[in-house]
């Protein structure tokens, strides 16, 4: 029997059994997420480069990104303005996850689309993270701009990511990290690739997968307990530059091993 994948898959359910399982339910989650208009095309790449990286991590958390999910943790606590920005991949993914984090950590969600038609699109983000238990979701009703980036990846809310101090950024685009690194907001990212331009430009830069990322966050939020002394001590101890190169060298002696 061969692999099952694509329209394959889809058809031929796939069995629990299968080695690939997660990998496999999870691509389809995402083909469904572009049919009924929440995710595009696009974003397929983009789970694929992810998927890659993955592997090299051995598909597991690490303990350098649970260092990273501890010191977003606090950093999400610490802030004034927090938000969460959610594009199609991420409501497709982690949409339970997401609100839940949001609550945990009282930050915003907001969508936002790199692709595809804007209105439509941010609308079925939205839909998803009601579905999914949010409140209110910002993005359906842009009045700024982030200074630096051109077309509708530009566009966001005053009230949202425009006045925030921080944004959590899953599965960003580097061009529009480094944009609202420039604004002097806190960028937390979640991004499997560790050498993307967006992990680069971070404060935090979470190497993981996004839903084994997002209720570790949120996890580690809940047993700080809002404890302001143990907040600034995990800040204060976080090195990201050197929480990034210890990773690196991590995989360069995993390959070495193997
Ligand atoms: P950059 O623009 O930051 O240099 P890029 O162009 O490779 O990098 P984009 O396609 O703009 O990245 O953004 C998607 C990123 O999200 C990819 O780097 C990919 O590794 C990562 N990614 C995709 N799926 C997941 C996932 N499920 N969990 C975590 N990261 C993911
Ligand atoms: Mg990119």
């Amino acid at each position: 029997m061969g692999l099952l994948i694509g329209w394959e898959a889809r058809r031929l359910k796939i069995p629990k059994s299968h080695p690939r399982y997660k990998s496999l339910t999870t691509r389809e989650k995402l083909v469904k997420a572009v049919e009924r208009g929440l995710a595009v095309k696009e974003g397929l790449i983009a789970h694929g480069r992810g998927e890659a990286f993955d592997y090299l991590l051995g598909e597991k958390t690490t303990g350098f990104a649970e260092k990273a999910e501890k010191a977003a943790a606090a950093y999400l606590l610490r802030a004034d303005a927090p938000v969460i920005s959610v594009n199609g991949n991420a409501a497709a993914l982690a949409p339970k996850q997401l609100v839940k984090l949001g609550k945990v950590v009282n930050a915003k969600l907001e969508a936002n689309v790199f692709y595809g038609k804007r209105v439509e699109r941010i609308e079925q983000i939205t839909r998803e993270l009601k579905r999914n238990g949010a409140r209110k979701v910002l993005g359906s009703n842009p009045d700024a701009r982030i200074p630096g980036l051109k077309g509708q990846r530009a566009l966001c809310a005053s009230n949202g990511i425009y006045a925030s101090d921080l944004v959590l950024v899953p599965l960003e685009d580097g061009d529009r990290t480094q944009a609202l690194a420039a604004m002097g907001k806190t960028v937390i990212a979640i991004d499997l690739n560790p050498l993307s331009r967006t992990s680069l430009a971070a404060k935090v830069s979470i190497v993981d997968e996004l839903t084994r990322a997002v209720p570790n966050i949120a996890g580690f939020a809940t047993g700080f307990k809002r404890n302001p002394k143990q907040i600034a001590e995990t800040i204060r101890e976080f090195d990201n530059d050197n929480n990034l190169s210890a990773l690196l060298k991590f995989i360069r002696d995993r390959l070495a091993k193997l």
